[in-house]
């Protein structure tokens, strides 16, 4: 990948660096442990891209795990299309593809030896019992008359509630760790329950799921990860998460080095909302068309919208990782998404709302080629031909009947260069009965053709684009804006309320002849507009439809 270059230090290295120093780990494993209840969205391209960067960076190997132990909220769908995210931002884990239902049997054979040595009990309290035994940050917990039952019936117990004797919320098994700790989250928390639910990879084999603060240690600690990476709402979860794998380590359940958890600060993006919840939200009630929006900050919104892989790593190596929260400004990530597409995408034309300009003294059936270069830096790319005749289409706002000052484009009297072809002089307009400008007038100077002997004796201001009225072709164009109109959504009043009414306006516009069979997916520059993907989804042989990825300059400073 040519972006391996970038290597910029931060903390999460720094502790790699030592702790390989220090000879703790020969080699760096890391993972991207999603639960498949939902389509990726930018922060997660932020978590994949720092965990597949990782590993490359230190030829190491970086995991990808389903994070699959909640039976309710799963679906294959959520897996393929995870799957799919990954490998189109560039990320590859070879073998290395788990799912932690995988590990139900590990999972279940260590809560009994946790049981057996003493580290766990069932409770049988009520759900509201146990909240209301649990104390607050500045109230120890109570214990459970349940907690002192004896190994022998705790296990007892548990192999009934993995038979299925016992309905849904009846017991739970906890870890028995400190009812007094000043952290919560070792108060005794569950490590498993009972849920009488299929489940998408393992059916109906389990009634008995364990809770993610159990499972994920021990999935990585079976995995042999090294460096363990989750954002900071965590930090209060390392605690139980080092306890129960030095407690796992001691029954020689699971081998050493241990994994360790590192926290790192989540992406925070203005203008879009990256929450699962939201997302959902959003595609349910359809606000949006679908989970692949090109407005939705998902992975698959944005591969519609014509966002790169490059852009989302370079973003990402932007960015960094830091340990503390903030806000970054969405125009960060489309200058990245710019500066890409600005070296990649081939440049072409295209006339989003298309007036005729009439060339008086051009004869009529008569046609010729101009050169327009494919890209201007980069010259090995070549030219084509664009056809020009006597009617073309311009902007409509490139004339003016009455212009304002500082205004060098069409106006009458006006001479502009059309790009790469004549210099033309207006010489008037046309309009329908309502007022309307239907047509403009200008005279061809045949002697000014871009590229030839003579042509700079033409000095003029005005440099406008312009495609041969009968060789261009309409295509659909969607003009995409930001789904929503604050900076933070949702923050001052209802998400809903604050979304932009104005957020896509789909048109017809005239592209030139080069643009009718691109595959879907190719980008492209049309010129003075922006960079512009071919839908693919919608786009056919011969009949494409664009997307507008990103303006060519941020119009919202
Ligand atoms: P959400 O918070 O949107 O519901 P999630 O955290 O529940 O997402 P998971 O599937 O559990 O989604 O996440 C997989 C990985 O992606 C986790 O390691 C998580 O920390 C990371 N991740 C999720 N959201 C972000 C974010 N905004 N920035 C960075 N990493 C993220
Ligand atoms: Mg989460």
């Amino acid at each position: 990948m040519a972006d391996a270059e970038i290597k910029v230090t931060n903390f999460i290295r720094n502790i790699i660096d030592a702790d390989l120093a220090a000879g703790r780990h020969a080699i760096v494993r890391t993972r991207f442990p999603p639960e498949p209840n939902g389509y990726l969205h930018f922060g997660h391209a932020k978590s994949i891209c720092l965990n597949f960067g990782l590993a490359r960076d230190y030829s190491g190997a970086c995991h990808l795990r389903f994070d699959d132990t909640n039976p309710e909220k799963e679906e294959q769908e959520y897996v393929d299309s995870i799957i799919d995210a990954v490998h189109w931002l560039g990320w590859d884990w070879n073998d290395k593809l788990f799912y932690a239902s995988n590990y139900f049997q590990s999972m279940y054979d260590f809560a009994e030896k946790l049981i057996e040595a003493g580290h766990a009990y069932v409770d049988s309290q009520s759900a509201e019992e146990m909240r209301a035994s649990r104390g607050t940050l500045t109230e120890a917990g109570k214990p459970s008359p349940y907690r002192d039952r004896t190994p022998a019936e705790n296990l007892e117990l548990f192999r009934r509630m993995k038979s299925g004797a016992f309905p849904d919320g009846t017991h739970v098994l906890r870890a028995k760790i400190d009812m007094a700790s000043g952290n919560i989250n070792l108060r005794d928390p569950a490590i498993y329950r009972i849920r009488h639910a299929e489940h998408h990879n393992t059916g109906n084999q389990w009634c008995l799921y364990p809770m993610y603060t159990y499972a994920h240690p021990i999935e990585d600690a079976l995995e042999n990860i090294t460096h363990s990476i989750c954002t900071l709402e965590f930090e209060d979860q390392r605690p139980f998460y080092d306890w129960l794998l030095q407690r796992l380590a001691e029954l020689g359940c699971v081998s050493t080095p241990l994994p360790q958890q590192i926290e790192f600060a989540r992406l925070n993006l203005t203008y879009v909302v990256l929450s699962k919840r939201k997302l959902i939200q959003l595609v349910d009630e359809k606000h949006v068309n679908g989970w692949d929006d090109p407005r939705l900050p998902t992975l698959v919104g944005a591969r519609r919208r014509g966002y790169t892989p490059a852009g989302f790593r370079k973003f990402a190596e932007m960015i960094g990782v830091t340990k503390s929260d903030s806000l970054i400004d969405y125009s960060i990530f489309e200058e990245c998404q710019r500066d890409v597409l600005n070296e990649t995408a081939p440049r072409r034309i295209a006339v989003l709302d298309p007036l005729k300009l009439v060339i008086d003294n051009y004869p009529a059936g008569q046609e010729e080629e101009c050169l327009a270069p494919n890209h201007p830096q980069q010259p090995e790319l070549g030219k084509r031909a664009v056809p020009f005749s006597r009617e073309l289409w311009i902007e409509r706002e490139d004339f003016m009947e009455v212009p304002p000052k500082g205004y060098f484009r069409l106006f009458p009297g006006n001479k502009v260069r059309l790009r790469y072809g004549f210099v033309v002089v207006c010489t008037g307009c046309d309009k329908d009965d309502a007022g309307n400008i239907v047509a403009v007038h200008c005279n061809y100077f045949a002697d000014s053709q871009s590229g030839t002997p003579g042509a700079d004796t033409y000095k003029v201001k005005g440099n406008i684009h312009w495609l041969s009225a009968q060789h261009a072709h309409p295509a659909e164009v969607r003009l995409y804006d930001r789904l929503f109109k604050v900076p933070n959504p949702g923050a001052e009043r209802d998400l809903l309320e604050d979304i932009n009414p104005d957020s896509v306006k789909t048109i017809t516009a005239q592209l030139e002849p080069a643009l009718r069979d691109v595959a879907p997916e190719e980008h492209f520059q049309f010129e003075r507009h922006g960079y512009f993907v071919a839908d693919r989804v919608e786009s056919k042989a011969g009949c494409p439809v664009f997307n507008r990825t990103v303006t060519l300059k941020d119009a919202w400073k």
